[in-house]
């Protein structure tokens, strides 16, 4: 009995322990390992073992490296190693034995049997038996280029005829020739063809100095002959003789000419302009005539560095009894002092003026702090060139700082030829001429 109580609780235990071992209750259904996951369960998800790896087939010329059991690819494919084409075989891969649908390579020789060299006049050659197919084969050798001196001036160039040049090769004395370019003319400077007179122009030519042909012409004007003849003297360090021009103005009685000599302070100093004295003489330097202090006009009486101021001449001659081909020299000599005194900034306003008459209207103010002197308006009028051509002048009574007054300059002219073109502005200087 108590044998039998054992035997059972003992298949009781071994039941319980069956139980026991099999958790899940079922028997694993199990996928197989792959490269990447381990052996599964697909029911449980039960795991045993590893996975495979993968199992690499090594790249080739044209495939990458690639697993056999997966078919992943990792890298790129190696590419072909080709030996070039010969006169048999094409180009072809040494790894794969890849032969392309290419064209044969030329012979191939390492051992010429004849050999002539190429010249710079004829072609060279090398025979010999081809390794590859024990073909006899020849090959040109290209002329090689002319070896040349440098260049040398055979023919040279003038301004009238091209030039030219050779060189000659070294070995063969192959002659090569080029043009040169034609020369520029040598221009000279101008030559006077005809003397200007007061009221028409002259002619100047420039010709060339080698071939003497004619290059340039143009007017000669009265006014640049009289700039030409110009001589200056004294007081040059501080001041410049910048233009030469002149207008004519006669009446019924003779034709009066003026000069206007336009001077420019190239100094740091304020200029204070004393007297101009002209001389007017021919080509042999005797006087035709010559013009006092009494005729001159100075505006402004004092110049700042860098600008402007004029002289008026008052020549009173009669141009019209003067033979300019005899020649015509203007000596003029300026009497400037170094002046302390800063020009005077009077303001002029409003300042009109208009053909036939030339009367010029406007505005004067006396802006500095004392009364004025003696003050003195001069309209200058320029053409298109911004040269003085003509001027007109004006007294004015004494004004008070801060008084204005309006003005009329009249011009005196009868019937006027002005030098240069037609007149085209028209600038009014005002200054204290005892200041
Ligand atoms: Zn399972
Ligand atoms: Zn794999
Ligand atoms: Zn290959
Ligand atoms: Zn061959
Ligand atoms: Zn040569
Ligand atoms: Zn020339």
């Amino acid at each position: 009995m108590r044998k039998r109580i054992i035997l059972g609780l003992s298949v009781v235990l071994i039941l319980a322990l069956c139980l026991c071992l099999s958790a899940c209750g079922h028997s694993h259904t199990w996928i197989d390992a792959t490269c990447t996951t381990a052996k599964t369960c697909s029911e449980c998800g039960e795991v045993e073992g590893e996975p495979l790896g993968h199992d690499w087939i090594a790249a080739t010329c044209t495939e990458p490296k690639t697993c056999s059991r997966c078919g992943i690819t990792e890298g790129k494919p190696l590419g072909h190693t080709w030996t070039p084409a010969t006169c048999i075989s094409p180009e072809t891969c040494t790894v794969c034995g890849f032969v392309t649908d290419g064209p044969l390579g030329d012979h191939c020789c390492d051992q010429w049997s004849d050999e002539v060299d190429a010249t710079c006049t004829s072609e060279g050659y090398k025979t010999g038996i081809c390794k590859y197919c024990s073909e006899p084969f020849t090959i040109t050798i290209p002329m090689k280029e002319h070896d040349y001196s440098d260049w040398v001036v055979s023919i040279p160039a003038t301004c009238t005829s091209v030039g030219e040049e050779e060189r000659v090769c070294k070995d063969c004395q192959h002659r090569e020739t080029r043009q040169i370019e034609m020369l520029p003319h040598e221009l000279g400077d101008w030559v006077v063809i005809e003397t200007p007179t007061y009221t028409s122009d002259g002619l100047k030519a420039q010709y060339c100095q080698e071939c003497s042909e004619l290059i340039n012409e143009e007017p000669y004007t009265f006014s640049e002959f009289l700039s030409d003849k110009i001589v200056i003297k004294g007081a040059r360090d501080c001041v410049q003789v910048t233009d030469l021009s002149y207008f004519i103005d006669y009446d019924d009685f003779w034709p009066r000419f003026y000069l206007i000599v336009e001077l420019t302070n190239i100094s740091n100093n304020n200029l204070k302009l004393y007297s101009c004295t002209c001389d007017l003489l021919n080509d042999e330097l005797t006087m035709l005539d010559k013009v006092d202090e009494y005729y001159f006009s100075t505006a402004p009486s004092i110049i700042a560095p860098g600008e402007k101021g004029y002289f008026f001449v008052n020549w009173g001659y009669d141009v019209s009894s003067l033979d300019l081909n005899s020649g015509l020299t203007v000596k003029v000599e300026v009497t400037i002092n170094n002046s302390s005194k800063p020009p005077q900034q009077f303001s002029v306003s409003q300042v009109s003026w208009s053909p036939p008459s030339y009367d010029v209207l406007g505005y004067f103010e006396n802006t500095t702090k004392s009364p004025t002197d003696s003050l003195y308006l001069v309209a200058v009028f320029l053409n298109s060139d911004g040269r003085a051509v003509a001027f007109s002048d004006t007294h004015l009574d004494p004004v008070e700082p801060g008084d204005s007054t309006s003005f009329k300059i009249q011009p005196l002219w009868g019937k006027t030829i002005y030098s240069g073109a037609e007149i085209v502005d028209c600038q009014v200087i005002a200054f204290d001429y005892w200041y």
